[in-house]
């Protein structure tokens, strides 16, 4: 073959070269602009368009730019003070329960008395029944204060009563935790054993500040509700008034001796082991001994024996600063005021808001006048409320029956094990991290449990029933029924004093739309209620799956590895993993995503963040998105590409963003949004976006944000 032949194939060559380029990238453009028309995707697509202001640039305003439109088609509704996806999304779970509870069995089925369902559904039809209701709840209301040795506001008190023993009661049988919290869980620095917890109580004002700050309305209305309950308990007028200012100035008093939530972030150093001989001689008020004892006055070893504590038992307390106050605070109250206190808590927190009117109506007025309601919630909401938390095991195993779809497991569970990987990818190319410190972090990521869905034991209705055995029903005795699932409820929670730590047991039902981290185990648990629109759907596109759910599960991951959650290794247990060097810089790359929060103003109340006391979460948020963003683009890689939705002019990797951005589509009143600046370790919805997506390149880079504009600034924070 000569030259000029030669020269000529080559020419040949090229073109067909060129044709063959120009093909590909026609298919490939075609392939682009393939779209999809399937009702999911048609349906998804109008949820996105009819939720956005495309109006706005995204650089500017992302926030306003995804939900700009949700936001003026969702006002608040009058029996909340908020509205949001979020929040939709715990209604809707909501109904689904009450559905389920309230659904007929087929015709014939034999009824098993002993089951747990049939246990949930006759407390909740109780829980519906007022009239029935108003005619019993003063007996056994009587009976109760009785044991309590009287209620000194309504005219009974007995001085021989110890606090000691009242308040064992009230937690034991009642749950309270208004005095201090007095528990039982994992200690957090033996993993495998429980151990016997003290913390600060909660409060019924939501949270400190609303004691300490002079004349607030919180408190105005909180005196209220108390006067107006205790004269429909039938106390004297002129008692009533002074009695309930008197348990405000001991909850004002127990408020100011609690630490404020933002200096607790630092587990190891709230961390103190005391034995009981200790607290007898450095908290020599209190009888702390007599205390446990009588907590546990009704729990019994597996062989039928005592449990009972002496000199020696070991007890963790977080915030011993607190107990020293507690002890010096106690004698100066009279026991008649303490023992008002306490009453009025565990009437508050155990019956009043299930009573119906008149008492209801007090309820509703103190929520009012706080703007929390306009009108009042129906019935069947708070039912609902109480038996998922009394019996949560019973109410997912039909939840999930009915509404979890067995497929979302399998592609979460592919969707965690990407983001998995992710992140350690992305420690590897720390520099700020010594390799041992990366060595260990990569072990914790490794070993990090994973719980989805619902526990499995779920699927036999024999071992839930199992669960519950000794929840009983009284029949036509809502308050009887009720107090019995609490004892059995706590019970099961003091038992655990002298087991081992079960690990595969799970810290929370199936039916909440929330995740979790948990420190004391080092596992991410995503109950079965999160699975769902707007967080995932086996019809979304998979950039707005790993923009939601994935997101959510970069979050919890990130929890382990947090300002707190760094503290525990890998198996739960508080050790410094960490060298000195390290954890330096840690705390530098935090304080620069504290300080940028603290900067960040909610304009609506034009308040700023308190970046302190929500700076594990939103290291979580910022951590959780780009980890989820690098895992998506590694999943594009290796699946075929996904259609466009139709009219949804915007690339999957948009998508991802604009789909993370719309989960915190929301608005709250003026007050509420107070509430929640003090209150809350989230960042308010516009924060969680505005925060995490300007901190974020692959952000940038999907919409071309220019350098310098609001949502791309020139200084970034980030920490993973
Ligand atoms: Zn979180």
């Amino acid at each position: 073959m000569g030259p000029r032949c030669l020269a000529a194939a080559v020419v040949v060559l090229l073109l067909l070269c060129a044709a063959l380029a120009a093909a590909l990238i026609y298919m490939q453009l075609s392939k682009e602009e393939e779209v999809c028309l399937t009702p999911g995707c048609i349906q998804t697509a109008s949820v996105i368009l009819s939720s956005m202001n495309s109006s706005v640039d995204p650089c500017d305003d992302f926030y306003e730019y995804a939900c700009g439109e949700w936001i003026k088609g969702h006002p608040i509704p009058d029996d909340a003070p908020s509205v949001s996806n979020f929040e939709n999304l715990g209604q809707d779970l909501e109904f689904a329960l009450k559905e389920l509870l309230e659904a007929k069995d087929p015709n014939g089925t034999v009824i098993d008395k002993n089951s747990a369902i049939y246990k949930a559904k006759q407390f909740y039809r109780l829980c519906l029944n007022e009239s029935e209701i108003m005619d019993e709840w003063r007996k056994v209301f009587d009976e109760v204060v009785k044991m309590f040795g009287g209620w000194p506001s309504l005219g009974q008190h007995d001085p021989s009563m110890r606090i000691e023993k009242l308040y064992a009661i009230m937690v034991s049988k009642f749950k309270v935790d208004s005095l201090f919290k007095a528990t039982v869980q994992p200690d957090d620095k033996n993993s495998e054993r429980h151990v016997l917890l003290l913390d600060q109580p909660a409060l019924n004002l939501f949270a400190r500040d609303f004691y300490i700050a002079a004349d607030n309305d919180e408190r105005l209305a909180y005196m209220t509700l108390i006067r107006d309950v205790l004269v429909l308990l039938k106390a004297d007028a002129q008692t009533a008034t002074r009695d309930a200012a008197e348990v405000i100035e001991f909850e004002t008093a127990l408020a100011n001796i609690t630490m404020a939530e933002e200096q607790r972030h630092d587990i190891a150093e709230l961390y103190t082991k005391m034995t009981l001989g200790q607290m007898t001689r450095e908290l020599p008020y209190f009888n702390w001994k007599m205390f446990f004892n009588e907590v546990f006055a009704d729990i019994k070893m597996k062989n039928g024996t005592d449990i009972t504590f002496d000199d020696s038992t070991e007890v963790v307390v977080y915030g011993v600063e607190f107990l020293r106050r507690l002890d010096k605070l106690l004698p100066q109250f009279h026991s008649r005021k303490v023992t008002n206190y306490l009453s009025w808590c565990w009437f508050f927190k155990t019956m009043l808001r299930d009573l119906p009117d008149p008492f209801s109506l007090t309820i509703f007025k103190f929520y009012k006048s706080l703007n929390l309601l306009n009108v009042q919630k129906v019935r069947w909401h708070g039912c609902v409320t109480r038996i998922n938390s009394l019996m949560p095991m019973a109410t997912s195993s039909i939840y999930v029956k009915n509404h979890f779809d067995h497929e979302a497991k399998e592609q979460v569970e592919e969707m965690i094990s990407l983001i998995m990987e992710a992140f350690t990818d992305l420690l590897e190319s720390e520099d700020w991290l010594t390799s041992e410190t990366k060595a260990f972090a990569k072990q914790k990521v490794q070993t990090m449990k994973q719980k989805i869905g619902y526990p499995d034991y779920l699927n036999d209705s024999g071992a839930v029933d199992q669960e519950y055995n000794s929840f009983i029903v009284y029949p036509g005795d809502y308050y009887r029924t009720k107090f019995k699932f609490y004892e059995m409820y706590q019970k099961d929670v003091l038992e655990r004093i002298v087991q081992p730590v079960d690990r595969e047991r799970w810290v929370a039902g199936a039916a909440l739309v929330n995740a979790f981290y948990s420190p004391n185990t080092n596992e991410i648990i995503f109950p079965a209620g999160i699975l769902q629109p707007v967080f995932y759907s086996k019809h979304f596109p998979s950039s707005m799956n790993f923009g939601g759910i994935g997101v959510v599960i970069g979050h919890e991951i990130t929890h382990g590895f947090d300002d707190r959650g760094r503290l525990y290794d890998n198996m739960g247990n508080i050790r410094q993993w960490w060298d000195n060097i390290t954890i330096t810089k840690f705390e530098e790359k935090a304080k620069c995503i504290e300080d940028q929060y603290s900067n960040y103003m909610l304009k609506q109340i034009g308040l700023t963040i308190n970046g302190k006391s929500t700076k594990g979460e939103n290291i979580a948020d910022n951590g959780g998105l780009k980890q989820a963003y690098k895992a998506w683009k590694r999943y594009e890689k290796s699946h075929p590409k996904p259609p466009r939705l139709p009219g949804v002019n915007l690339t999957h990797d948009q998508l991802f963003f604009l789909n993370y951005a719309q989960i915190w589509c929301g608005t709250m009143n003026d007050k509420e949004a107070v509430r929640k600046l003090r209150t809350s370790e989230h960042s308010p919805g516009p924060i969680r976006v505005k925060g995490p997506l300007s901190n974020s390149n692959d952000f940038a880079q999907a919409f071309s944000c220019p350098q310098g504009s609001p949502m791309n600034p020139y200084k970034k924070c980030r920490v993973w």
